[in-house]
């Protein structure tokens, strides 16, 4: 198992992911604030690799697909004694196996997951993995989006990364978050900065007025305008296109 930050301590919010390919992390997680935030000790990191659990000499995780088909399965038997041995590493926090097929990750659930005391993500390979460990061990499924990953690494990774942002003391201006697209059920507002003419597009009058009042409600409009015509879904409830 491979442990982030180096220097061990509690962190506050743990992270395990399990994986067969565990030298992919901290990968991304490894610049900027996140790493700022892993090396400062506010979450910590536990890559474990699924091979640990093989079975026999080869270290056997996978197996075809009963019933036939493409492709092979991770097994129940390797799955379940990794999933028990990351519980001991990182007890409390729900065990997530990332999957197409799982509930849409969204800010409400990257909220609710950084406000507990961390999470264990099963990252699949292959085929999946055999349908009887989700319920055996009590598995969330958690998609990152409609499309296929070749592994669920990556989406581990969004998912922690989402997550780390959201801890106290992460983000500098803890204001910068409340504003943030879905924070409120709404998209965020065009940003502007420097300088005020660029290629002929001036930045929109009220941004310069100095009058704050004006400023938040031309955001608060524009921020409405753009998620009606994006998202419509997020204030309706109905899904776009
Ligand atoms: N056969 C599976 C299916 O059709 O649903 C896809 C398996 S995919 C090639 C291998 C692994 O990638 C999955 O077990 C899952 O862990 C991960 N994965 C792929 N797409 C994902 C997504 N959209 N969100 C989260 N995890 C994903």
């Amino acid at each position: 198992m491979a442990h982030f930050p180096s220097s061990d301590g509690r962190a506050a919010w743990r992270a395990s992911v399990l994986t067969l390919f565990p030298e992919m992390f901290p990968g991304p997680l490894s610049i900027s604030l996140v790493a700022q935030a892993l090396e400062a000790g506010l979450w910590s990191l536990d890559a474990i690799q699924i091979r640990e659990f093989g079975l026999g000499r080869h270290k056997q995780v996978d197996d075809t697909p009963t019933g036939g088909g493409a492709g092979m399965v991770l097994r129940a038997d390797v799955l379940g004694p990794a999933l028990d041995h990351a519980q001991t590493v990182n007890p409390g926090g729900p065990l997530i196996y990332l999957s197409p097929r799982g509930e849409p990750l969204t800010q409400a659930i990257v909220r609710e997951l950084a406000a507990g005391p961390g999470v264990t993500l099963l990252a699949g390979r292959f085929e999946g993995i055999d349908e009887r460990v989700i319920a055996g061990r009590g598995l969330r499924e958690i998609s990152i989006g409609d499309y296929v990953l070749s592994g669920g690494e990556l989406a581990a990774m969004v998912l922690i990364d989402a997550a780390v942002r959201l801890l106290p003391g992460v983000l500098g201006a803890a204001d910068s978050l409340t504003h943030e697209s879905f924070e409120n059920g709404l998209l965020e507002y065009p940003q502007y900065t420097k300088p005020r003419d660029w290629e002929g597009q001036t930045v929109p009058e009220v941004l310069l007025s100095g009058d704050h009042k004006r400023i938040a409600e031309w955001r608060n409009s524009e921020a409405r305008r753009l998620t009606r015509e994006r998202r419509p879904d997020l204030t309706t409830g109905k899904k776009p296109g």
